[in-house]
């Protein structure tokens, strides 16, 4: 478990380090007595956006915010800062679950979100550094190219084609100049935000609508009626929990979601001989299709930031603030950046860091609503969870708008009615079967990757491996 103490000695991410003074949301000490009509547990993007929310659409009701360490502690905090219209499902997946409305509704709403989130900024003067320069994947072997023009054509095949374009290696140079370039899918689906600022701002938004934002508070367990916390009760009529990748940590949740970390790292600011190397002008995010995920942008400060997933998995879904570093998957990000971009061989890395995400055991991210006891439980994105916040944000506010407003009596909103509304996954394995299929799956995918680049021709075996491990 996380202790309020180690918050101190956690990594100084680059995000922490350039948050201005000015910039930070300033929570308030509880003192052990409250009683609200919500309480929100998580002061995350999640938590964030659903008390935004929730306070237009419910201007009356008492809101109060409680987190562990403070706003933006979490992935929201330290992430990759890309606002994407990615969600962990894949549109295949949602038409054979739900149909080939629901997925045509879900990607449509996906990409308004990030006209929303534009529209927050502007509205409440919420610098976060964001650029909407789209992202760039990236195809640097034959296998790669394979995948890349799949994801094209499905995206296609639902009507998307215009907003899903694949590009030859000549088009995909002059966004970004990477080494081995084959071709890539362009989409101007994204925007490059700074995470800490965001959260920060969306936090200090949620402050001036009057909702009370509460730290250091641990909630122990939640249950109809009360979340209790390690400062006293808090008598609740609903309760929202935000907790993604911590949930593991609260009571009789261990096994609801697995934390799995993703590490980061950023340059010095680069020079413009650099950049002119380089290209992404208009600060598109950037990754390429191999089996462990990485994942980049150009930042507002002229610094590229860097991540990649493969740190191992804990037992016992452990978290630890000395897991917030791990120097064998700094130097495994670093030679992968470099051998994306050979200008970057001298360039100093100033900032390392990391944190976990949460992963339930579909793969599917969800909004669950148990009225029974009052508490619905929003996350699970897998790593592409900054937009979805803003999307489960809304939906949150929604549920229970709907809840005291309408009794009901009016058919849901079409937020309500999207396919990520609905039971939370099945639990994941226990222990040590967890331990082993998580990290077989990682190691597979590193296998994966180097026989691929070995070969240059697609590893059927380990990713067959991978899929049947780790997907549904
Ligand atoms: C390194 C990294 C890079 C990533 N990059 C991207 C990216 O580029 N794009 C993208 O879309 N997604 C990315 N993600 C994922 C994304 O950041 C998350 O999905 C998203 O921020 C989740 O937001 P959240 O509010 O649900 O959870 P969090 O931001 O994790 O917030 C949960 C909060 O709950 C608090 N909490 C936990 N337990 C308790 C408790 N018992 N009592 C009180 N408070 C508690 C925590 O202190 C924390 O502040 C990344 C994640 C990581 C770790």
């Amino acid at each position: 478990m996380v202790t309020s103490s180690e918050w101190a000695h956690r990594p100084q991410s680059l995000w922490e380090d350039t948050l201005l003074d000015e910039e930070r949301c300033a929570e308030e000490p509880f003192d052990g007595s409250l009683s609200v009509d919500i309480t929100i547990v998580g002061a995350g993007l999640t938590g964030l956006w659903s008390a935004y929310y929730l306070a237009e659409k419910l201007p009356d009701a008492s809101i109060a915010v409680i987190d562990a360490h403070g706003v933006g502690f979490g992935a929201s905090g330290r992430n990759g800062g890309w606002a994407s219209a990615l969600l962990p499902m894949g549109l295949q997946r949602v038409e054979r679950e739900h149909g080939r409305g629901a997925a045509i509704s879900l990607q449509s709403v996906m990409h308004d979100t990030l006209d929303e989130i534009e529209r927050v900024l502007e509205h409440e003067h919420i610098d976060a550094g964001a650029q909407r320069g789209g992202t760039i994947t990236a195809a640097r072997s034959a296998p790669q190219l394979d995948r890349v023009a799949h994801e094209v054509a499905t995206y296609e095949q639902f009507g998307f084609g215009d907003d899903y374009q694949l590009l030859d290696a000549q088009s995909a140079r002059n966004i970004c100049n990477m080494s081995e370039l084959r071709g890539a899918l362009h989409t101007p689906h994204c925007l490059a935000v700074h995470p800490a600022k965001l959260t920060h701002g969306v936090g200090r938004a949620v402050l001036r609508k009057g909702v009370n934002l509460l730290a250091p508070v641990r909630a122990t367990n939640v249950r109809r009626g009360f979340v209790d916390t390690d400062k006293g009760p808090i008598a609740t009529k609903y309760i929202v929990q935000a907790t993604e990748g911590y949930t593991s940590q609260m009571a009789n949740q261990h096994r609801n979601m697995v934390p799995l970390y993703s590490m980061m790292i950023a340059t010095e600011p680069l020079t413009d001989d650099v950049w002119a190397a380089i290209g992404l002008t208009d600060r598109p995010t950037f990754d390429d299709t191999r089996h462990l995920i990485v994942y980049g942008q150009r930042t507002a400060d002229g610094r590229l930031a860097f991540g990649g997933r493969g740190a191992p998995y804990h037992f016992g879904s452990a978290i630890k603030s000395t897991f917030d570093t791990n120097h064998t998957m700094r130097n495994r990000i670093q030679q992968a950046l470099v051998d994306l971009f050979p200008a970057l061989h001298e360039t100093e890395i100033t900032h390392h860091w990391g944190g976990p995400l949460g992963i339930p055991r579909n793969w599917a991210c969800s909004v669950d609503a148990n009225w029974e006891d009052g508490v619905i439980t929003a996350g699970g994105y897998v790593g592409d969870g900054v937009s979805a916040t803003n999307l489960f944000g809304r939906i949150v506010a929604d549920l229970i708008a709907r809840r005291e407003l309408d009794h009901g009596q009016h058919s849901p909103s079409e937020l309500l009615q999207l396919p990520v509304v609905g039971p939370l996954s099945r639990r994941w394995e226990p222990e040590p079967i967890r331990w082993i299929g998580i990290n077989s799956g990682r190691l597979a995918a590193r296998i994966a990757d180097r026989s691929e680049q070995r070969t240059g021709r697609k590893s059927r075996f380990w990713g067959g491996f991978i899929d049947g491990l780790l997907r549904r």
